[in-house]
């Protein structure tokens, strides 16, 4: 089980999102053990290939509405922390030591908030882009870091397949 301290909380508390169960997004099983449970979430490991995702998930006609600028002021409030708690979990995974290959690494952060990520990556040599819901931190990640975030979704952004070496959507709540 994981640590109940061991996370990021919300910018405002989820209110009455309605939510979905998902098979698992890499195997498509839908066996799983729940490994981390909270009054608002419930994180699950698939039986069979070990994955941890958000299941059931929220819907995202409900969920994007948590994306506002009380979102954005959390964040940017908040960013050294969630940086901290970010570079623990790429320390688990061992990312902390991933080197791009010759300058040609491509790093894209799926939910980046204010680039803070983005900014520490292009830092050891990776071409860096985001993807945020909240405007103002797109705007605020390229004024302040001259990071490119894409604001609106992943499909929206339409990136080429093959177009990044590396997805990061870490994000832990
Ligand atoms: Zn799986």
């Amino acid at each position: 089980m994981l640590k109940d301290g061991a996370m990021k909380t919300f910018s405002a508390v989820p209110g009455k999102e309605r939510s979905l169960e998902v098979a698992c997004n890499l195997c498509f099983s839908n066996r799983y053990k729940t490994v981390l449970k909270s009054a608002y979430f419930l994180f699950v490991k698939s039986s069979s290939c070990g994955l941890i995702y958000q299941n059931p998930q929220p819907l995202f006609a409900d969920h994007k509405e948590r994306y506002t600028a009380d979102y954005f002021k959390y964040e940017f409030n908040n960013e050294e922390n969630f940086f901290r708690l970010m570079k623990l979990g790429l320390k688990d995974i061992c990312m902390d030591r991933l080197e791009p290959d010759n300058g040609r690494g491509r790093f894209l952060d799926i939910g980046c908030a204010t680039g803070k990520l983005m900014e520490d990556m292009r830092g050891r040599g990776w071409q860096v882009q985001g993807v945020d819901l909240s405007r103002e931190s797109a705007e605020y990640g390229w004024k302040k870091r001259k990071v490119k975030i894409f604001a609106g979704t992943l499909e929206q952004a339409a990136f080429q397949s093959g177009s990044f070496n590396i997805y990061s959507l870490l994000s832990p709540h």
